[in-house]
Order: structure tokens, then sequence, then C-alpha cells
């Protein structure tokens, strides 16, 4: 099965609903914490009020970043969250003992689901080592042997659960994006990726090309060989076509035997080369029965005066003249 290429090379990228757990988190979070900040601001206890104010805002300022531009600010949580909110922890561990304490599972869990695993780690064994002076010199052994038992407890638990939670979430995102047949993208993100290709031409002036391609006579090869040997045709034809693309280009199978490609950073020319190139690397594959199916090909050049649903409509007209002009063309 051919490779799958995934929405976005962004290494903060996380699923969309990973994105809504993380806001409704925040959410509870601000809730359940802003009135404790009002009740030590009420007392004249400025120092916590205020360090609780500021791990609100930082909350506020993540998840609304998180839901309304799609960016995680995954930095913020590690270099201003965190010292903030450890610096409180020690405070009211100092202050108020085991008040401290009870404050560190919530964060244990917050710090394990905004964080990425390796920061997480990170940050949660930081705040066990942080206390541990205190912790040591408050309690008796045997006590501060079970806070650290369920700190860790807590901390590793919520881990494991965040964690099976991201995969279940990739696993069903890659399903989502997929054709399951031939692995390479379905429409989902079409619209997405075309945009982003407009997108991205008209701010750095960078050629991209559209690649629609169909078939030829593809229902024949169904009705001479079976439902069974058109399908390994297509998985073939899609490997080929993943194999001669680039990583940052996308590759789709629009539906039956249409397949798009959104071929970035190439012109006209570039993307004339690749669609011969294609057309000659398929002619050289070998298929059951001797098939020797071909392609037909239409290209478009993006256009900054175009929408991309005329992009893709220019695409898609070269492509008819292909098969209007006798199948197994290219045509720009
Ligand atoms: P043209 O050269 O004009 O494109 O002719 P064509 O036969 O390729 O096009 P047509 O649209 O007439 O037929 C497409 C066929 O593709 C019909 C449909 O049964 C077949 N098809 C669609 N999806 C699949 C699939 O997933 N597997 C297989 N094996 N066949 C499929
Ligand atoms: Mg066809
Ligand atoms: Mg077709």
């Amino acid at each position: 099965m051919a490779k799958i290429k995934l929405t976005t090379d962004d290494k903060n990228a996380m699923p969309i609903s990973m994105h809504k757990i993380i806001h409704r988190l925040a959410l509870v979070l601000l809730i359940c914490v802003t009135p404790f900040s009002i009740a030590n601001f009420v007392q004249g206890d400025f120092l916590v009020g205020g360090l609780i104010f500021i791990i609100c805002c930082c909350i506020f300022y993540i998840s609304f970043n998180m839901n309304s531009q799609r960016q995680y600010k995954g930095n913020i949580a590690f270099f201003v969250l965190m010292p903030i909110a450890y610096f409180l922890m020690y405070n009211l561990l100092v202050d108020r003992g085991i008040i401290g304490i009870l404050w560190c599972f919530p964060t244990l869990v917050v710090v394990n689901f905004i964080m990425q695993q390796r920061q997480a780690l990170i940050s949660n064994t930081l705040l066990i080592v942080i206390l541990s002076p205190e912790i040591l010199s408050q309690f008796d052994p045997s006590f501060a042997l079970r806070i650290y038992g369920t700190l860790i407890t807590v901390g590793a638990l919520s881990s494991l659960f965040v964690n099976v939670i991201m995969d279940q979430q990739n696993k069903l995102h890659k399903l989502a994006i997929t054709d399951p047949l031939t692995g390479l993208l379905n429409r989902l993100t079409l619209e997405e990726h075309i945009s982003l290709a407009i997108e991205q031409h008209n701010r750095t002036v960078t050629p991209m090309t559209l690649a629609s391609i169909d078939i030829d006579h593809f229902k024949l090869i169904n009705d001479q060989h079976g439902h069974d040997v058109g399908d390994k045709v297509l998985i073939k034809i899609a490997e080929l076509l993943e194999t001669r693309t680039r990583n940052v280009d996308k590759v789709y199978r629009l539906g039956g035997e249409e397949f798009l490609i959104v071929l970035f950073n190439a012109n006209l020319q570039n993307a004339r080369a690749f669609a011969n190139n294609v057309q000659q690397e398929l002619s050289k594959l070998d298929f059951e029965y001797d098939i020797t199916p071909t392609l037909s090909i239409g290209l478009a050049e993006v256009d900054k005066e175009k929408t991309w649903e005329e992009w893709l409509k220019h695409a898609d007209e070269n492509l008819y003249q292909a098969k209007e002009s006798g199948r197994n063309q290219v045509i720009s």
C-alpha cells in the first residue's frame, strides 16, 4: 500500500479533536481555579492570588490560540506557565503544607495534556524534584513515601491516558483523510491543500501546478478481467504516482480511476516533464494479463486571479481535452 502523506509536517501538529479536548480542559480549569485567585486576593495574599491569575491568563491564551488560529503554543506552556505554576506550588507547600501537595495532582494531569510527551515528563519530574526538600522536611518518611507514590501514579496514569487518546486520534485522522484502497489522500483535505498552495504562491511567487489524471478505458479492464484486477491496477498506479512525487506534493484519489496531484514549486514545464515521465514509467510496468493501462493528464498552473475551484476546473478541462485528443496525452 502506498505511503500516506499527512496533512501537515508541522511538528506541533496534533489532531483537531485533541485541540478540542485541550480547549475544554482549559475551560474547566478556568472555572475551577479562578475562584481561588479571587479568594486569595480577598484574603490579602496577593502573591498567590496574582500567580493563580497569571496561570489562568496563560491557560486562556494557549487555549484561545489553539481554538481560533489552530496553533499550539507549547513553548509558552513549558517556559512560562510551568515555572510560574511550580513557583506557586512551592510557595503553597512552604506556607500551607499539604495544600501545596493537593494542587500538584491536577498540575501533573494538566501538564500531560498541554505539553508534548518529553516536555511533560521533564516538567513533572522537575516538579517532584523541586518540592522534594520541602516534602522530606515537613512530613515523616512514611507519609512522604506515600506522597511520592501517589504523585508518580497520577503522573504516569495521566501520561498513559493522553498517549492512548493521541494514538487513537492519529489513527482516526489518518483513516479519515485516506483512501482505503490506495492509501492516497481522499478529497477531505483537497480544499485545504489547494488553498495553501495558492496562499504560498501569492506570498512567495512560487509556481504551483495541478495535474488532473484519469486512467484511460479503465472500465474495459474491469469488464475484461474483473473488479479485483481493476483494483490491483489502481493500487499499482497509485504507488507509481506516490513514488514519482516529492514529499511536498499532495497526491489524491478523487474517486474511481481519477487522481489529482498538487505539484508544489513546479511550473508548467516542470509539470509536463513530470507527467511525461509518469506515462513512460507506467508503460514499463508489468501488469497481470498483459494489461497496458495509459493515463490522460490535464495540467494547470496557479493563477492568482483564479479561485481554487477555477484552478481545479482549468486542470479538468485540460484533462477532458486530453481525452478528446485520443487519450494517453498530456495537455497544458
Ligand atoms: P475514459 O477513458 O473515458 O476515462 O473511460 P473509463 O472507462 O476509464 O471511464 P468510465 O468513467 O467510463 O469508467 C470508470 C470505471 O471505473 C467505472 C467503474 O466501475 C470503475 N471503478 C470506479 N471505482 C473503482 C474501484 O474502486 N475499483 C475498480 N476496480 N473499479 C472502479
Ligand atoms: Mg477513465
Ligand atoms: Mg473517469
